[in-house]
């Protein structure tokens, strides 16, 4: 049989860390043994879901590259299915009416917490035959009394439940609506997914889902339950904090494959081997190599990736749309793909996001408004004015305007009046760039293009005319 896997999220909150990795986990191990990946949106909780989410959890997996080749299936849409299946459950005697009220049941599990019992339905109704046509009523599965449920983890190893600790489960709501553990029990045999890969807290639901599904007489799924992601403070991440919505990363400059292999790599392992492209971990993804311990999330990490990736990736369009977008976000519009190619290329080594690199090299693309007085100071010598306007008519005449030869002129002007190099460049740093850290300053000039250069140089010996200093 092929191997089918699934992805079934919620729509109730952003799509965070940990549930991407889940997502990621489940979509290669289907693809490394050629089987199939579908995606599954659990809405029935009417009142949290949000189709805001819906859409948050559909660009976040697109962004990633994780493909599905089934759905997105909406439960919702699904209700005539489950409660067919309930139907048969009740016919096959697997199933029964509750007609508890919900006082009844409250004063139950008061009664038993106060008698430190674990609080849970006492089958009053499970053998009763009789029908209370106008009460209101749950259907219940009926959990078998004795044995033990007993399931082999693909992570975990053998995971044994007893049955005489499990209560008669909920299936239908009194307004009629199936519940959580119902339907995804049902979807997983109607979508024929053959591994349940999810994460850890769905750990207590499983043997309640096998004896549903045992009931049904149908074939039981292999389970792997993924540990937790925790937060760098030992904290549980909230399904409500932003901080941890994917999506927010890329809004912050993080690329796709470096976030994906951060997620890889948060909780499973090759060897030593830290980078891994797309293909390779298709190639070489196994549920065996999964920690069994929690991960601790580190942005640290994540950007050292980042980092990694930015430096490592050919400039393609790709790449370069990505920092246009950014560009965009800080009101900076420039769509000529030669000016940016070579900024990136010149300044991505110093920056771990696109955004840091938007930040870095804003002075392409916007004039130096407020000099700042303080680093002008800095930086003065005797002779600041007449120097610069002489190296601004040398740059003038300079025929070939690149590093090599911007520099050679640079030496030469600080030769003629004796001072260091640096006593040229930083003044000339900060008539372009507004700052006095930045990379090699006849690099940016080339860059920059000498008619943008001269205006610069231009104007800001202007202003030191201007301020008489
Ligand atoms: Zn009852």
């Amino acid at each position: 049989m092929d191997i089918k896997t699934r992805f079934a999220p919620s729509p109730t909150g952003f799509l965070h860390i940990g549930s991407v990795r889940t997502a990621l986990y489940s979509w290669l191990f289907a693809k490394r043994y050629n089987g199939s990946f579908i995606l599954r949106i659990e809405d029935t909780d009417i009142i949290r879901s949000d189709k805001n989410y819906i859409e948050n959890i559909l660009d976040t997996l697109h962004w990633l590259g994780i493909t599905w080749d089934e759905g997105p299936y909406f439960q919702s849409e699904r209700l005539e299915v489950y409660r067919n299946k309930i139907n048969e459950l009740l016919d096959l005697g697997h199933a029964y009416r509750c007609y508890c009220s919900t006082h009844r049941l409250k004063k139950l599990r008061l009664q038993q917490m106060i008698a430190g019992d674990k609080p849970r339905y006492d089958r009053k109704c499970r053998d009763h035959t009789y029908s209370m046509r106008k009460s209101s009523y749950v259907i219940r599965f009926k959990n078998p009394l004795h044995g033990k449920v007993i399931f082999h983890d693909q992570i975990r190893g053998k995971i044994i439940f007893k049955n005489s600790e499990l209560d008669d489960l909920i299936i239908q709501r009194r307004n009629g609506m199936p519940t959580y553990n119902f339907c995804v029990v049902i979807d997983d045999l109607d979508m024929n997914i053959t591994d349940v890969i999810r994460g850890e807290d769905h750990i207590n639901n499983t043997p309640r889902q096998i004896n549903i599904l045992q009931a049904l007489n149908v074939k039981i799924p292999n389970y792997a339950h993924v540990s937790m992601v925790i937060n760098d403070d030992k904290s549980n991440f909230s399904k409500r904090d932003n901080s941890l919505n994917v999506l927010e990363y890329k809004k912050r400059g993080f690329l796709c494959q470096a976030v994906l292999n951060y997620l890889i790599k948060l909780g499973w392992s090759h060897k030593d081997q830290e980078i891994f492209n797309v293909y390779e971990m298709k190639e070489l993804f196994s549920l065996r190599a999964i920690s069994k311990s929690p991960s601790t999330f580190n942005v640290k990490k994540l950007l050292w990736y980042n980092q990694y990736y930015l430096n490592k990736l050919s400039i393609n369009d790709s790449l370069i749309n990505q920092f246009i977008e950014h560009l965009k976000s800080f009101n900076i519009y420039c769509t000529d793909n030669v000016y940016l190619f070579k900024i990136i290329n010149f300044m991505r080594s110093r920056c771990n996001t696109l955004q840091d690199l938007v930040l870095q090299s804003r002075f392409f693309f916007e004039p130096v408004n407020n000099v700042d007085m303080q680093l002008v100071r800095k930086y003065l010598f005797d002779q600041s004015y007449y120097i610069l306007k002489y190296t601004y008519y040398k740059l003038q005449n300079l025929n070939i305007w690149d590093t090599m030869n911007i520099t050679t002129l640079l030496k030469y002007v600080a030769k003629k009046f004796s001072v260091l190099l640096k006593n040229i460049c930083m003044p000339l740093r900060i008539a372009i760039t507004g700052s006095d850290i930045s990379p090699n300053v006849s690099a940016i000039m080339e860059i920059f293009g000498k008619e943008n250069t001269l205006h610069r140089l231009k104007k800001y010996y202007h202003f030191l005319k201007k301020c008489s200093l």
